[in-house]
């Protein structure tokens, strides 16, 4: 991916300050010490440091060489499970050669660390039934820390993680077609700037639908802590309706969709209320200045709207589908209308020079709300042009959607469906993820990621694979599909080169350092909880990558560092992904 979050390094001498604050700080004990890693803990032990469910498989991995592991019980040390070190293998990603602890067949639950002669001990590990409600729910409540528009106070359970109403006035950009004052309120932070963007709002938003949609009987009386909590609406909804309203402004009265609402430039690592750039309605420059990509997105995200907030809020559910097909006419009189950055404008540009595959997903999305002939259509007459992003490696994207409308179909489960579209779909989908579960499998790893796979983002690929995986097992039920699936969650939560879990404040050895305004500006040792860094990224598009040691391999190009923007930022898409693939897998 290009531009998938891309910002740029800012106010590099307030970094160094606050590093060196920190340094001092740490000397000073008031940051917390790691709690592993440290005197005979060992790096070298990577496990999931939210835990394994009990009923899972569950391997650890040791990187340096070994014969056999203990299990031990951290309340009394006592050995609970012995075993063997499996034959190193070579991980071609990272160069590490790992060794499988395999405790599968230890089934109580409790906490507990491995000890491995020789090499150490590793981080706690919880086994209990339910692991990752935890990490879920500070993943999704993530997102509430991302409102734009708000006052954002994150509660006592995280004291000082505020901030206050940001970004209120806006305009509209010359590009726009329009001019003057805009209301500006709404929406998430799209990363580490504050920036909106349409495109990316839209895989994300349907992202997290599709999470209640799949898995809405474990998520519905999750409750997240925000201002909504407590309305009748499971809290999921509550806080995506908070961007789906701003996505909705974005539309104007023909239709069409603005394709983002940003600052001509990115602001200083400053907090969001102390930004005071002209928050601006950003156009395509020349009639009819909404742009495809954006409108079409709107459309797939409003239609699935329509049905999920239909027993919530009808009036709601009404409304987004009046949006949806307005956006579907709109893009049917303008279907190629692409955006670039106008000049002056230097915020992401989420550009995409094709825009059928959105299409593809808001038809799939209107059929699937509507049963309209229309949309059915539409979808048969252009779907096997996109039967080829259903595949094995470098699945769905903002920029690549045709995953969401080639699955929605497969999932819509509707009487009228196209029955050679339908088992197209369908196996192309479940033959993906086969060679997908057999790549996790063959990994030592256990991870999907293919050796050229690690690109800016690389962690919202790991997810993304994962949901692919997920995708396939409600298909077409299959524990294997789901137990890979699990395996990307394992890396992601510190089962990777690094022993990190990389999302903040998640584990015993969570990175700290995101490229993320409010992380790098409050007055926290941590930072804000719940997010998951971009990850390894072997294009090294930032200085700190730069820095790296060349001959690095692609799985060690990381550093947990606020300036590596190309590798330790956050952002909203992979988030979404990281909460479906949490979402699917826990209990
Ligand atoms: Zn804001």
């Amino acid at each position: 991916m290009q531009d998938p979050c891309d910002d740029f390094p800012t106010d590099i001498l307030r970094w160094n300050f606050l590093m060196k604050l920190g340094c001092f700080l740490l000397i000073l004990g008031f940051l917390p010490a790691l709690a592993c890693g440290q005197k005979d803990d060992s790096l070298s032990i990577k496990l999931d440091q939210a835990g394994y469910p009990a009923d899972a498989p569950k391997v650890a991995l040791v990187s340096t060489p070994g014969r056999t592991f203990q299990v031990k019980r951290v309340s009394d040390n006592v050995v609970v499970f012995e075993g063997t070190l499996s034959a190193g293998a070579t991980d071609p990603n990272s160069g590490d050669v790992v060794q499988a602890a395999d405790f599968s067949g230890l089934r109580a639950t409790g906490t507990y660390y491995l000890e491995v002669p020789g090499v150490g001990r590793s981080c706690k590990l919880t086994i209990a039934r339910d692991v990752f409600s935890r990490a879920y729910y500070l993943a999704m409540r993530a997102f509430y820390g991302q409102r734009c528009g708000a006052a954002v106070d994150l509660g006592p359970e995280f004291p000082g993680y505020t901030h206050a109403l940001c970004h209120l006035e806006g305009s509209f950009h010359a590009s726009s077609g329009k001019q003057g004052r805009r209301d500006n309120v709404g929406g998430w932070h799209d990363a580490g700037d504050y920036g909106r963007y349409m495109v990316n709002s839209g895989i994300t938003t349907g992202t997290l639908l599709w999470a209640f949609e799949m898995f809405g009987s474990k998520l519905r009386n999750i409750k997240l802590n925000i201002p909504e909590t407590g309305n009748g609406t499971p809290d999921i909804l509550n806080e995506v309706r908070w961007n789906l309203e701003w996505m909705l402004k974005m539309q104007d009265d023909d239709g069409g969709a603005w394709h983002k609402q940003t600052s001509e430039h990115f602001c200083d690592f400053i907090m969001p209320e102390d930004d005071h750039l002209p928050s601006e309605v950003i156009g395509t420059g020349k009639a009819p200045y909404k742009s495809t990509c954006a409108t079409a997105d709107l459309a797939a995200v409003a239609a699935i709207a329509a049905r999920v907030y239909q027993p919530f809020d009808k009036d709601f559910a009404a409304q987004n589908l009046r949006a949806a097909r307005a956006a579907w006419a709109w893009t049917e009189r303008h279907p190629d209308v692409t955006f670039k950055n106008p000049p002056g404008i230097s915020t992401g540009e989420y550009g995409d020079p094709d825009c059928g595959d959105e299409r593809l997903w808001a038809a799939a999305e209107l059929w699937r709300t509507t049963g309209e002939a229309q949309y059915n259509r539409y979808f048969v007459d252009h779907y096997t042009s996109y039967l080829v992003s259903l595949r094995a490696l470098d699945t769905e994207s903002w920029r690549l959607v045709a995953p969401m409308g080639l699955w929605a179909y497969a999932l819509a489960a509707r009487a009228d469906a196209d029955p050679s579209a339908l088992a197209a779909v369908r196996e192309a989908a479940l033959a993906a993820a086969r060679k997908t579960v057999e790549r996790t499998r063959r990994n030592p790893y256990h991870i999907s990621l293919s050796e050229g796979d690690f690109h800016w983002g690389s962690n919202g690929l790991v997810a993304n694979y994962g949901m692919e995986l997920l995708i396939a097992n409600a298909l077409s039920p299959d524990r294997a599909s789901v137990e890979a699936g699990l395996d990307n969650l394992h890396y992601l939560l510190g089962r990777n080169t690094f022993s990190i879990s990389w999302v903040t404040q998640v584990g015993e050895h969570p990175f700290r350092h995101p490229h993320h305004r409010p992380s790098g500006a409050d007055k926290n040792p941590e930072p804000w909880p719940g997010l998951l860094s971009g990850g390894p990224n072997a294009d090294r598009q930032d200085p700190v990558l730069g820095a790296l040691p060349a001959g690095l391999r692609p799985a060690k190009v990381y550093s947990d560092d606020q300036g590596s923007y190309a590798s330790n930022e956050i952002c909203i898409n992979w988030q979404a992904m990281l909460v479906f693939l949490l979402a699917g897998v826990m209990q």
